[in-house]
């Protein structure tokens, strides 16, 4: 009944490399298992509503129990267990798709390093760090039959029969020779006090005397009240479940109680995720219904344009077998979304007027994504165009300014705000568009992303005043300074027009005489309802 398989050959460079880069930061190896304990728990919570009778009788906990005699480390969890086929898929195979990725992601840094190994799940694979052997014995829950899984790292591992009285899953640690410190116990609770605090279940430890003491809080961390929480706490709560190294930019947290009973814990990263850019990634925050945890990545509960916000909802107000789809219809959702959406754009709001430096860090990482909004939600478009920031013609020296600032520079006779999209800045300065604004002190924003030519196309004003192309009409420039010299010139270059529109006949809808204009002799323009050359250009080229 034993039976043999070979490790694909890529698991096998994985634990070369994984024991090789965190020789330093050997410790994760107890995170890693302690997270995969506790998902266990929450996975047997979640099928025990629909099939209460999978819950034992003991309350669902972890134990970390260390035998010197023996040289093992034991962790225990009773929760959902496995059955044999799904340690030979889990525990045999690296196909899912985030181990190529997480290889190629290696740096070389191992505290970005120690973190990747959460992202990318392979996590089991830590074990092998501190372990020349390890073992594995599981019952699933709901099952009678228990299966042993055991590999020394080197390529392949066994799996046959075992007795196993109760549900759930040992993994034993044989601890290698020069790694007996994670034998002992006070080490082993520093490490689960630094990472786990914030664990919603027990995680107990056998001591010395063979007795057992909890470690951590055993609470949900969003459970406990703010003033209990200190920054500290927050962040590494916010690694914990972003399996981010860095920490965020800003937080908050929230407890709503009367009509609608939620409670929110929403971050903002400092770093974009590598799914931030991948249209078919799932994304969102985790979602609790009653402390049960129900699903990661509830697309549904944030608009798409806020993709880059981590965190949770745990609410008392869905019921605990919602599904994707019910969700997606719920009113309940609704007003979570609109409530949540309000307070990131708080927290922007608020990070752009007293942390502009860390603001400018959220621009440049998340900017490109957060300028969706001011197409996608109608309701806070003036909202979020406030949080735009862009380049302009007053600070050549790449400082971006922003809508409201604009306005406050506004001259008295001025009425629109004025724009120019192109590809590059370069470009943008260069533009013969700019001369006559510069020359008229005329500020003009210069937008160089590719999505501005989507969003200005939909904010067509700001704080009351139009948005206006410079290289849309041309009107403009007479009402800000009209010169009686203008008018003379235009009668008496009046045969000139006539002879270029004869000569450029269909091409052109009209000639005129430019008041944008102070170096070159002549441009191009598009009427101002019409399309700008760019989008012009954009379409022609989506054609192709
Ligand atoms: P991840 O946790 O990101 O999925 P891991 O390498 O840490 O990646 O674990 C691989 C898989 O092995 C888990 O997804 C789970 O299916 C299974 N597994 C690991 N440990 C346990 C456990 N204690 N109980 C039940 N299943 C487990
Ligand atoms: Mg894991």
């Amino acid at each position: 009944m034993t039976d043999k398989h070979a490790f694909q050959a890529e698991t096998k460079s994985l634990l070369r490399l994984m024991i090789h880069s965190l020789y330093s930061n050997k410790e994760i190896f107890l995170r890693e298992l302690i997270s995969n304990a506790s998902d266990a728990c929450d996975k047997l919570r979640f099928e025990a509503i629909s099939r209460p009778e999978l819950m034992g009788t003991d309350e669902l906990a972890v134990e970390i129990i260390p035998d010197k005699a023996a040289g093992t480390l034991t962790i225990r969890d009773n929760g959902i267990g496995m059955t044999r086929e799904d340690m030979v898929a889990h525990l045999g195979t690296i196909a899912r798709s985030g181990t190529r990725e997480f290889m190629s992601k290696l740096s070389g840094d191992q505290a970005k390093d120690a973190q990747l190994i959460g992202q990318f799940g392979v996590g089991f694979y830590s074990s092998f760090i501190v372990a020349d052997d390890v073992t594995v014995r599981s019952r699933r829950a709901g099952t009678d039959e228990a299966t042993e899984w055991s590999s020394k790292g080197e390529g392949e591992f066994e799996v046959q029969p075992c007795e196993k009285a109760t549900s759930g899953t040992d993994v034993i640690l044989k601890v290698r020779e020069d790694d007996k410190e994670f034998l002992e116990a006070s080490r082993l609770s520093f490490i689960v006090r630094k990472y786990s605090d914030h664990i919603g279940l027990p995680i107990r430890i056998r001591d010395d005397k063979g007795e057992l003491e909890t470690l951590n809080q055993a609470r949900a961390f969003w459970t406990r009240p703010k003033s209990e929480l200190k920054d500290e706490d927050y962040q590494a709560f916010y690694k914990h479940l972003a399996h981010d190294f860095e920490e965020p930019l800003s937080w908050a947290h929230h407890k709503v109680e009367g009509n609608l009973e939620y409670t929110s814990l929403i971050y903002i990263p400092r770093r974009a995720s590598f799914e931030l850019w991948n249209r078919e990634a799932h994304q969102g925050l985790h979602l609790y219904v009653k402390r049960v945890f129900i699903m990661d990545k509830a697309a549904e509960l944030l608009p798409p344009y806020l993709r880059f916000v981590r965190g949770l909802v745990d609410t008392a107000d869905l019921p605990l077998n919602v599904s994707r789809e019910i969700l997606q219809g719920s009113r309940t959702t609704e007003k979570i979304k609109a409530a949540l959406v309000k307070r990131v754009l708080d927290l922007l709001d608020d990070m752009a007027e007293k942390k502009p430096e860390d603001y400018k860090v959220f621009w440049n990482t998340f900017g490109s994504v957060l300028k969706e909004g001011v197409v996608e939600d109608t309701a806070n478009s003036e909202r979020i165009a406030k949080l735009l920031r862009m380049a302009s013609t007053k600070d050549p020296a790449g400082e971006l300014t922003s809508l409201p600032e604009y306005v406050k520079r506004m001259t008295e006779a001025q009425k629109s705000i004025y724009f120019l999209t192109t590809e590059s800045l370069t470009a943008a300065r260069s533009s013969p568009h700019l001369e006559g604004f510069a020359k008229r002190g005329l500020e003009v924003l210069l937008l160089t992303d590719r999505i501005d030519e989507w969003v200005v196309s939909n904010l067509t004003q700001f704080d009351g005043k139009p948005l206006k192309s410079v290289a849309q009409g041309a009107a403009e420039l007479d009402d800000v300074v009209e010169t009686a010299e203008q008018a003379q010139q235009e009668s008496s270059f009046k045969d000139v027009f006539e002879r270029v529109k004869a000569v450029l006949e269909d091409r052109v809808q009209e000639v005129q005489l430019s008041k944008r204009l102070t170096d070159s002799p002549s441009c191009l323009v598009a009427p101002d309802f019409g399309m700008s050359r760019r989008l012009e250009k954009m379409l022609a080229q989506g054609g192709e």
